[in-house]
């Protein structure tokens, strides 16, 4: 039976090429997207280009009702998933404090939303990965707020460190708001993990290195098939808690 896999952001860039390469290995592919539209179009192109099953599901990853209906839908449809792949992100969507919240909402709770909301529908075993970013390094954050992160062993501990990031405007840590929304996805990386390992469930951080998408702009060193190559190995990866490039583990 092909195994099925949601990429969360899936209708351009690293995402729509994860979509590509697990659709073109076989798997039913369900592309995350939240312009409905957007989803579809992408889901029917990599249809033609590669023969694969794929088809669209609409999921905006700020929103809880979002996440809610996807799983509902997903469910209605009897659909289990064996990879979870949480790639939507933002980098310098606004200066100040509504650029703060929107980036954490996106990259941090974003993908615990969508963890929560599915995982009644992921089969043990399964895979969950949470595409982070090299400027998530803790070594990035000042030394009270590397430890504030290192130290949260609870999901409850890292969300009031981010909710108290957030409230102080988004300034304060030693680095910008994506580097503190990546090093608190590394941080929930790990928290996850040892939450899901009596379901076998592994979950890593994969970052793409630099890549030239709309995010990563022209002079981006990597091509975006190396850049989903790297993501890709957390989706059938044997390891867990941990944080990767290239399938190589880096320090967070
Ligand atoms: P991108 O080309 O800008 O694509 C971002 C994707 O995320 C788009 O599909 C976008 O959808 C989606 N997205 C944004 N907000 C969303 C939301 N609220 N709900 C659902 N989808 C949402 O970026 P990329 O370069 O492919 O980046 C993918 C991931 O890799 C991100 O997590 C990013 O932080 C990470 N990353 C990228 C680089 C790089 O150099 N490119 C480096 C390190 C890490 P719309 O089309 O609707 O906006």
């Amino acid at each position: 039976m092909a195994k099925t896999a949601l990429i969360t952001g899936a209708n351009r860039g690293i995402g729509q090429q994860v979509a590509r390469v697990l659709a073109g290995d076989g798997w039913d592919v369900l592309v995350g997207a939240r312009d409905k539209k957007k989803g579809e179009a992408t889901a029917a192109r990599l249809r033609k280009d590669t023969g694969g099953r794929l088809k669209a599901v609409e999921l905006d990853v700020t929103s809880d009702a979002s996440a809610t209906t996807a799983a509902q839908k997903l469910r209605d449809g009897a659909i289990k998933i064996d990879a979870l792949v949480n790639n939507a992100g933002v980098y310098g969507v606004a200066r100040g404090p509504d650029g703060a919240s929107l980036t954490l909402e996106t990259n941090f709770f974003g993908p615990l939303r969508v963890t929560d909301a599915m995982l009644p529908l992921l089969r043990d075993g399964a895979t969950i990965t949470n595409v982070t970013s090299g400027l998530g390094g803790l070594e990035n954050l000042d030394a009270a707020h590397d430890k504030r992160l290192s130290n949260a062993q609870t999901r409850e501990a890292l969300v009031a460190a981010v909710r108290d990031f957030v409230d102080s405007g988004g300034k304060g840590w030693g680095t910008d708001v994506y580097g503190v929304s990546k090093a608190a996805l590394n941080a929930l990386t790990r928290i996850l993990a040892a939450e899901l390992a009596p379901r076998q469930i592994r979950v890593n951080s994969t970052c793409p290195g630099w890549v030239r998408t709309d995010m990563g702009g022209r002079s981006a060193t990597r091509s975006v098939e190396q850049g989903a190559a790297s993501v890709l190995w957390g989706v059938t990866a044997t390891e867990t808690g941990g944080v990767f490039r290239d399938g190589r583990r880096i320090p967070f």
